[in-house]
C-alpha cells in the first residue's frame, strides 16, 4: 500500500535543508508527499530550539495536529530537529500524542523509526548524537529547480554562551569535498541549476584533510554550469584574507555576505564568548570592502544579553551606523536552558521593557540605513535570477547577486533565467524592476 508523508519546517536554513534530506530518505523508501496533513500516514515537524517562542509555537502546532490523529488514529506524528534533541523524552510528557522524537543525527533511520512506532504503544525516541553522521550518500528531495542549498558542514565547535546549537547538533562535522563537488556538478549539468549556496553553522571553518574553505569555494565556483555561489553563515574569526581574495577573484562568487556580529560592545562579546572584539570585527569588514567594494553585508544582532548596559547598547547602534548593513536580523535575548548564559547572575538580567525598547530602536536604525542604501541603487541596471512567481500581482520574484529581492513583470518561463533589469523603485527592503534583456 502507498505510504504518504507531510513535513513541516520551522527555523533556519539548515532545517529547511534537513527537511529536504528527510523527504529524500522517505521518498527512497517508497513514501510520497501529500498536500495536507489530513491525508498523511506520517506527519513530521522539523523544529527549532533557538528561542523559547519558537518552541511554544511548535507545541501549539503539535496540539493542533492531534485533531488529525483523532480522526485517523493510525497517523503517526514525529517531532524532529533541535527541539526534539533538546527535550528528548521530556517532549512526550509535554505532548503525549507525539509518536516519535527524532534528533538531527537520526534521519537516516527514519523508515525504521516509523516502522517501530507503528508497532509500539510507547513513543519512539532517538536523540543520540552521532559524531560520524554527515549524511553522505543520501539524496535530498529538492524543492527549488533554480537554487540549491548544499549542506557541507553540520554542528559547531564554537561555544557561544547564548546558543543551543552545539548542544542540539554536536561538534562540527564536514563533508568530503569530492562528494560535494560531484553533487554540485551533477545538479549543474543534469538539472540545470546554476546557483549554489554552501551551508554550515560556521561554514568558513570548514576543513576536510588538506581542503579548507577557500579551496572548496574556489573549486565550486569553477565547476562548469555554476554561475552564482554564496555561502552562509561565516564566523568572523574564520574570515581570512585568502578567503576574501578567492571571493574577489572568482566571478561566480556573489559579492554578498551575512556576517553575524551579535553585539557592538567588547564587554558583551566577551560574555557571549564570541572570540573577537569590536575592533577585530570592523577590521574584517574593512578588508571585505577593500577587496570587494560593492559587497552587500547583513548580520545578526542580539539585544538585552545579560549585563548589557545602556553604554553597551549604544556601542551596538554605533557599530551598525559605522558598518551600514544592507540588512540585519535582530533578536531579543532568549534564555535557553542548558546554555552557559542562563547561569549568569540574576542582577545581570536586562528587564523585558528595556530589551524591547532597545530592539525597537535598533530595528528603526537598521531599516533607515537599509532604505537609504537601497534608494541609492534605484536606476541601476543589474542581473536578476528569477526564482518564482511573486505572491502578489502578476510579477516574478528574483534576486540580484547582492541578494536583494526584485519584483519584475515577465512570463513564468523566465523562472530559472537571468534577466537584466533596471531597478525602478524600492519599498525600503525590496525593489521593483523592469526587464531590459534576458
Ligand atoms: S558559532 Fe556560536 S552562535 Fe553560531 S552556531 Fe556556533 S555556538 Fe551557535
Amino acid at each position: 500500500m502507498a505510504k504518504t508523508y507531510w513535513v513541516e519546517t520551522y527555523g533556519c536554513q539548515m532545517n529547511v535543508s534537513d527537511s529536504e534530506l528527510m523527504e529524500g530518505v522517505l521518498a527512497a523508501d517508497g513514501y510520497s508527499q501529500v498536500s495536507t496533513p489530513e491525508e498523511a500516514d506520517v506527519i513530521l515537524i522539523n523544529t527549532c530550539a533557538i528561542r523559547e517562542h519558537a518552541e511554544r509555537r511548535v507545541l501549539g502546532r503539535v496540539a493542533e495536529l492531534n485533531r488529525v490523529k483523532k480522526r485517523r488514529p493510525e497517523t503517526l506524528i514525529g517531532v524532529c530537529g533541535c527541539m526534539a534533541q533538546r527535550l528528548g523524552t521530556q517532549l512526550i510528557q509535554q505532548a503525549q500524542h507525539v509518536d516519535m522524537v527524532i534528533g538531527p543525527d537520526a534521519y537516516r533511520s527514519l523508515p525504521q523509526l516509523i516502522d517501530q512506532a507503528s508497532r509500539s504503544a510507547a513513543a519512539v525516541v532517538d536523540v543520540d548524537l552521532n559524531p560520524a553522521e554527515n549524511y553522505e550518500g543520501l539524496e535530498l528531495r529538492r524543492k527549488s529547480r533554480v537554487s540549491a542549498w548544499i549542506p557541507i558542514q553540520r554542528g559547531c565547535n564554537y561555544r557561544c554562551t547564548f546558543c543551543i546549537v552545539p548542544h542540539t547538533r554536536g561538534n562540527e562535522k564536514n563533508r568530503d569535498p569530492r562528494t560535494i563537488l560531484r553533487e554540485i556538478g551533477r545538479l549543474a549539468q543534469e538539472e540545470g541549476i546554476t546557483e549554489f549556496i554552501l551551508l554550515g553553522q560556521t561554514v568558513n571553518s570548514y576543513r576536510y584533510g588538506d581542503c579548507d574553505f577557500p579551496g572548496l569555494l574556489q573549486a565550486v565556483a569553477r565547476l562548469p554550469g555554476v554561475r552564482r555561489v554564496r555561502y552562509t553563515s561565516p564566523h568572523p574569526n574564520d574570515l581570512t584574507r585568502e578567503l576574501v581574495e578567492v571571493m574577489a577573484n572568482e566571478p561566480a562568487i556573489c559579492p554578498q555576505m551575512h556576517l553575524p556580529v551579535q553585539s557592538g560592545s567588547d564587554e558583551v562579546l566577551k560574555r557571549m564568548a564570541r572570540r573577537y572584539t569590536r575592533e577585530g570585527y570592523l577590521a574584517k569588514v574593512a578588508m571585505l570592502r577593500e577587496l570587494i567594494p560593492n559587497i552587500a553585508l547583513s548580520t545578526d544582532i542580539i539585544v538585552g544579553f545579560p549585563g548589557e548596559a545602556d553604554a553597551d547598547f549604544e556601542q551596538t547602534l554605533d557599530l551598525v551606523s559605522t558598518v551600514r548593513y544592507d540588512d540585519a536580523f535582530t533578536f531579543r535575548y532568549s534564555p535557553r536552558e542548558g546554555t552557559p548564559s542562563t547561569r549568569m547572575r540574576d542582577e545581570l538580567l536586562v528587564p523585558d521593557h528595556v530589551a524591547q525598547d532597545r530592539l525597537e530602536r535598533l530595528i528603526t536604525l537598521v531599516r533607515k540605513i537599509a532604505a537609504e542604501k537601497n534608494l541609492s541603487e534605484v536606476g541601476r541596471t543589474t542581473e536578476v535570477l528569477i526564482e518564482k512567481r511573486a505572491r502578489r500581482g502578476m510579477l516574478l520574484q528574483g534576486r540580484t547577486d547582492t541578494n536583494k529581492v526584485v519584483l519584475i513583470p515577465g512570463p513564468e518561463e523566465w523562472i530559472g533565467r537571468y534577466v537584466t533589469a533596471v531597478l525602478t523603485g524600492t519599498s525600503g527592503a525590496t525593489f521593483t524592476g523592469f526587464p531590459v534583456g534576458s
